[in-house]
């Protein structure tokens, strides 16, 4: 048995979207069939039932309602899916068989443009990569909400995984060749969704998007990008701008595993924006400066010149306190204008956006104005590029009303006196309607009924409604009964009739034309697509820096000043979120000195001491400051990274299921092998992951080796104390330590950051804060002297670097009274294995 028509007309688009779920428009719902419904019932919780589709087995089916799908969309783009959207084509009235239907567009994570489904301080990025044999990859990115598109070329497939990562792209088209490890690699490290094109071709409607790229593996890989917009959106792409180049060098690189480390724009432990640096940093007042500032945080940048235009911006934000807050007032009521620009050119914008779209423009006069009262160059200039597109304002203004319907189908949106022939219908409408009501009164008086209504439904239209106690009133004849209530009937005369018709040919004719009207002026705002959004770019810039501005007032930060020496010189420093989120607010501030003949600092140390604190302080200072932003602390000298890499903390890589001792070597390795003189590392307890001798091995080497062969700015901590006796060879390392002191038998940590080396009997003084028994502590203190005496003893006769054997660290923890017991019988374990370790070297 076949099919019936409709399921094979299902079957046969299907079979085009194989990797989405095919929404099928039956009526009033979209349907799913097959697998879909399976899939989506489960996906979705709604229920899975089944049709007859003409064969013995029923065909499982679920739906969702037409008016509610957006919701659905939402989630399963979320989850990485892709939804085409399949239409009725043709009336079903005048169809003949069944109704032609066709995807009229495919919703996938990189090109939804549905507002419900975006974040409005995000960008939502799609991109694409062809890759060479030569390992140059091209790669192109889009941002279809915005029109924002951008190509470069990317020299490893460690940089496409750090472009990707910086973007937070959701989608990766690439064609069906590209290598299948590669992809799958993508979506299960950075969670995107892989699509498919073969064309890399550049459309011929959209060369214009080309102009400025000239070597082929960017054109192709924005051509892959571009057949996929065309061929999933199927609709104008006309505000998407010109793709702009750039190069992965102009900008400081930062790998994922430190972008998640420092918590730049999302926390390690629950990934959200509270208690990031972009939640603290962003005091934006517009979703595109929301934006922007999110771009800014992951891309800092290496160009001192541009560097010190955005500092200099802020410095003079926070002078001109009038001026700035001025700006930010007419800021609040700036709607996202680069998103309407989005909806006005795809053909989804309402207008009410329109309006919002008029209201924001209104704001821009006196910015420009108080932007011109600031002293300051690169403001100026600014505001000299800034237009406020007048002529935009004022086609809204004089075509669509003040506060217009969402619906633009329904009329109720042009104003009066933009339209003779809308004015006509509109007095036709109205005058019907007065006439109607004036009837009302006339019917009332001629049959002496004073409850006489009349009243408009969608069946019959207008009626005379009469209750049943008044119907021997009515005079027999004239009315024509249409409908009869519980208590009461209703009529129509044909006078009635003959008025419905007018007004409600009237009240189509004006939809209609209203309808059209608005199309109109859409259009005509379209064609100044490109300068809405170069004056949003330009609004976006100034939030950002406004926002830079209050945070480092509110926050006394200071403006950095860049060395070309790479020292680093932070007086005062603080970790700008740990500081503000502290309940005490008792953030201990410290100072750090790396000049020219210092480029490592060991740091030791108790657990809880506030060692990755203080390195993760510096990195962000060191990112703050190449973004434009003023930095915590009161004097602030550093040199211009060129990259920061990070070990800090646990790793979280779970997914590739290695120890966390591969992780920590293969990070380490990656900064390794990428880091220059102008780099920044810090590194957090190297080798705690594995036996003592072995960490402490890795530890000294890893240390030496960046000392020696890259010269890299680097922050070590270490609770191997043995590394301290490395400042005595490697000229270029100095030792810090976090202080902490007992006071009323507790142990209290003091933050500080002090010269030197940690104290070393400080583990046996927590132990004994912990109530280890007397003679297990004393026991401790004289092994401790044993092995000290052993060392020295060791040193006389060895070169430092070959002690690559000393007594077991001191794990500086403090015990916690419940820890005790457990913490009692692994020293007195620990004791015993240093006994045998050290009666089986052979020291001299
Ligand atoms: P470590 O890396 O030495 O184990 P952390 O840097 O994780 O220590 O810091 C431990 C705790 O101490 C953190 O929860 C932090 O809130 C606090 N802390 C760290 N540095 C400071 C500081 N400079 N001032 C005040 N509190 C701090």
């Amino acid at each position: 048995m076949a099919y019936t028509p409709m399921i094979q007309q299902y079957l046969s688009i299907k079979a085009q979207y194989q990797d989405a779920f095919l929404f099928f428009r039956l009526g009033d719902f979209y349907e799913m069939f097959f697998e879909d419904a399976k899939k989506a019932s489960l996906e979705l919780e709604i229920t899975l039932t089944s049709r007859d589709g003409g064969q013995n087995e029923r065909i499982p089916m679920c739906g969702v309602p037409y008016h509610a799908a957006k919701q659905y969309i939402k989630v399963l783009v979320e989850k990485g899916y892709k939804i085409a959207i399949c239409e009725q084509v043709e009336d079903p009235k005048t169809a003949k068989g069944v109704v032609k239907r066709e995807v009229i567009q495919l919703i996938t994570p990189g090109t939804i443009m549905d507002n419900q489904s975006l974040t409005p301080k995000e960008n939502n990025y799609l991109t694409s990569i062809t890759a060479f044999d030569d390992e140059t990859f091209g790669f192109a990115i889009c941002d279809l909400t915005t029109g924002e598109m951008k190509v470069t070329s990317i020299a490893s497939w460690e940089g496409i995984i750090q472009e990707l990562a910086a973007y937070e792209s959701k989608e990766v088209v690439v064609s069906s060749s590209f290598d299948e490890t590669a992809s799958k690699e993508l979506s299960q490290r950075l969670g995107v969704t892989i699509s498919f094109e073969e064309n890399a071709e550049i459309p011929d409607t959209l060369k214009a998007l080309a102009v400025t790229i000239d070597q082929i593996k960017m054109q192709q890989s924005l051509g892959r990008l571009l057949q996929y917009l065309v061929k999933t959106q199927k609709r104008s792409l006309d505000h998407l701008q010109p793709a702009e180049f750039y190069a992965v060098q102009d900008y400081m690189a930062i790998d994922p595993n430190s972008r998640r480390n420092l918590e730049l724009v999302a926390t390690m432990k629950d990934k959200k924006k509270f208690g990031s640096l972009l939640w603290l940093l962003d005091k934006t007042k517009t979703a595109m400066g929301g934006r922007k500032l999110k771009q800014w945080i992951e891309k800092p940048l290496l160009n001192q010149t541009t560097i010190n235009e955005r500092l200099s911006c802020v410095e003079s934000l926070i002078d001109h306190y009038f001026e700035r807050e001025t700006v930010r007032e007419c800021l609040e009521n700036v709607y996202d204008l680069e998103r309407l620009v989005g909806r006005v050119a795809y053909g989804n914008v309402n207008a009410r956006e329109l309006v919002q779209l008029k209201q924001s423009l209104a704001q821009v006069p006196a910015v420009i104005q108080s932007l011109n009262d600031i002293e300051n160059d690169v403001i100026k200039q600014l505001a000299d590029r800034m237009d406020p597109c007048d002529d935009v304002k004022a086609i809204i203004d004089k075509g669509i009303i003040d506060d217009p319907p969402i619906s633009i189908t329904d009329g109720g949106i042009i104003k009066t006196g933009y339209h003779e022939k809308l004015d006509q219908y509109r007095d036709i409408s109205q005058n019907g309607k007065a006439w109607i009501a004036e009837l009302e009164q006339a019917e009332r008086k001629s049959t002496g009924i004073k409850s006489l209504k009349v009243g408009y439904n969608k069946v019959f239209g207008y009626y005379i409604e009469v209750t049943k106690a008044n119907l021997r009133h009515l005079p027999e004849g004239r009315y024509e009964r249409k409908q009869t209530l519980a208590n009461a009937e209703r009529f129509i005369t044909p006078e009635l009739k003959e008025k419905e018709k007018l007004i409600l040919e009237a009240e189509e004719k004006m939809v209609d034309l209203e309808y059209e009207l608005f199309q109109e002026i859409r259009s005509h705002i379209k064609a100044h697509s490109k300068r809405l959004q170069e004056l949003a770019q330009l609004i976006s810039q100034i939030d950002v820096l406004q926002s830079f501005a209050i945070v480092s007032e509110n926050n006394q930060y200071t403006k950095p000043v860049f060395t070309k020496t790479r020292a680093v010189e932070l007086k005062e420093s603080r970790h700008p979120v740990v500081e503000q989120v502290m309940e005490n607010k008792m953030f201990v501030a410290n100072d750090l000195s790396m000049n020219e003949s210092c480029d490592t600092l060991l740091i030791t140390g108790p657990n809880m001491g506030g060692k990755s604190t203080f390195m993760r302080q510096v990195a962000l200072s060191a990112i703050m400051a190449q973004m434009g932003c003023f930095v915590p602390a009161e004097r602030a000298e550093l040199p211009i990274f060129d990259q920061i890499f990070t070990r800090i903390g646990a790793a979280d890589d779970l997914v590739s299921g290695q120890s966390t001792f591969m992780v920590e070597m293969m990070e380490a390795q990656y900064a390794l092998s990428h880091a220059t003189q102008n780099s920044l590392i810090l590194l957090d307890e190297i080798g705690r992951g594995t036996s003592t001798y072995d960490g402490i091995a890795i530890a000294q080497a890893i240390v030496e080796y960046i000392h020696d062969k890259i010269a890299a700015k680097t922050l070590f901590s270490t609770h191997y104390h043995e590394l301290t006796d490395l400042e005595d060879r490697l000229l270029r390392l100095k030792n810090v330590h976090v202080s902490a002191m007992e006071e009323d038998g507790k142990v209290v940590f003091l933050h500080k950051v002090l010269p030197g080396q940690a104290d070393k009997s400080y583990g046996i003084h927590v132990a004994k804060l912990a109530n280890l028994p007397d003679s297990l502590i004393d026991r401790a203190n004289d092994i401790l002297k044993e092995l000290e005496g052993k060392e020295d003893a060791s040193l006389t006769d060895h070169a430092l670097s070959q002690n690559t054997v000393s007594e077991d660290s001191e794990q500086l923890t403090f015990f916690t009274e419940q820890e005790t017991n457990k913490k009692q019988t692994s020293i007195s374990s620990k004791e015993s294995q240093i006994i045998k370790t050290l009666e089986s070297l052979d020291l001299l």
